[in-house]
């Protein structure tokens, strides 16, 4: 492909702190870079503590873990996301319940959270996609009321904002009770693989850290707090190395600056694509959410003028791309699923198509995608 869908963007930083991680001996998890990633999260989102984590995947299953998720309790989401977003609560036993979309955006929509609540429900799991918020005023104002858990998945959410109807303005992933952030190559900003636990609610912060090395308190070991460490809860390996953490590192200190790339890409495309074609419209951003510019979308009106744009521009050498397949109509949980159809979830899954998106993309060939999907009108 002449122009493919991603390219992970480098700082310049990265081998530089790779280096000063490797050279102070220190290479196994928690140490300074660490903490340095944790505290700019903790400081610039307003999360109160900051866990980072080897994936996003493995921060929602630290999640399930603090919320005690057993055999039988339900767990409402978007049937439209990723499959980790349900597989780390299906590993700890929960029945899944899956929600539709918004008619005007994919995520869940708030307002059909309410009936599928019963009482084995534990937890709500929306996940902001494309890093456009959800409702979160509604889903908090729901948890209070049943007396629910929040984790927001915001894997593509860094540097995202809700505004509250009083006119607050918070971080994505610092409202739920518990959330987790992404760093895979293909976010906003990457270590390669990696993700953060954002913990919001206190009473999560010592047994997070106890999850996060192994089931043992060796963090308050360290902090001096105890003389000795030793097996007192479940838990896993869950904390990245400081190689990764250096690398991550490299990519925060900059984030302005990348973030300020993105936004210049995507106005690009919502400038010249906005209103241009029948075939599609652009993404419609509700007014409470902000835009993080974490991918471009267009939504076509069928699926098979989708299908023949992706062939078109297959041919000029540019790679656009969809997902996800419904989870509640996989092959893993089709036989599964009780609830009823899911219009919103199959109309995005089938319509969605993501444009070629990286901050290396030059205007030229920006340019040409852009021809090439204007081409029949
Ligand atoms: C990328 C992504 C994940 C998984 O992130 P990893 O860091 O690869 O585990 C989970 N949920 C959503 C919505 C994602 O986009």
């Amino acid at each position: 492909m002449n122009i493919p869908f991603n390219k992970p963007f480098l700082t310049g930083r990265e081998t530089h702190y790779i280096k000063e991680a490797v050279n102070s001996q220190k290479i196994s998890g928690n140490g300074i870079f660490t903490k340095k990633c944790q505290h700019l999260f903790e400081h610039k989102y307003g999360i109160k503590k900051a866990l980072l984590s080897t994936s996003c995947t493995d921060a929602l299953e630290m999640a399930a873990i603090l919320i005690n998720i057993n055999e039988g309790d339900e767990v409402i989401m978007p049937s439209y996301t990723f499959v980790s977003t349900a597989n780390a609560f299906v590993l700890r036993g929960a029945k899944i319940v899956f929600c539709d979309s918004r008619r005007d955006h994919p995520g869940i929509d708030e307002t059909k959270i309410e009936s599928l609540i019963t009482l084995n429900t534990k937890a709500i799991v929306p996940v902001h996609y494309a890093g456009v918020a959800c409702d979160m005023d509604q889903i908090m104002k729901l948890s209070k009321k049943y007396n629910l858990f929040v984790i927001e998945d915001a894997a593509q959410a860094i540097d995202s904002y809700f505004t509250f109807p009083d006119g607050t303005t918070k971080a994505l992933g610092s409202i739920g009770h518990l959330a987790t952030f992404s760093f895979h190559e293909t976010k906003n900003i990457i270590s390669g693989e990696g993700g953060l636990l954002a913990i919001n609610d206190e009473q999560f912060i010592e047994r997070a850290e106890i999850i996060w090395e192994k089931g043992t308190n060796r963090c308050a070991f360290f902090r001096g707090e105890i003389n000795e460490y030793s097996w007192v809860d479940v838990g896993s390996s869950f904390l990245p190395s400081e190689i990764t953490a250096a690398f991550l590192w490299a990519q925060l200190e900059k984030i302005d600056t990348i973030q300020n790339k993105r936004k210049n890409i995507w106005n690009t495309y919502e400038t010249k694509l906005k209103g241009k074609s029948k075939e599609f419209r652009t993404a419609i951003i509700p007014s409470f959410a902000h835009n993080n510019s974490h991918m471009f979308y267009l939504l076509f009106e069928n699926h098979i003028t989708r299908q023949e744009v992706i062939l078109r521009l297959k041919k000029k050498g540019i790679l656009a791309i969809f997902h996800y397949i419904p989870l509640h109509s996989s092959p893993f949980f089709e036989k599964k699923y009780e609830g009823l159809p899911l219009p919103h979830c199959d109309l995005y899954s089938k319509n969605i198509l993501r444009l070629p998106f990286f901050n290396s993309l030059k205007k030229q060939d920006q340019q040409k995608v852009i021809n090439a999907l204007l081409e029949n009108n």
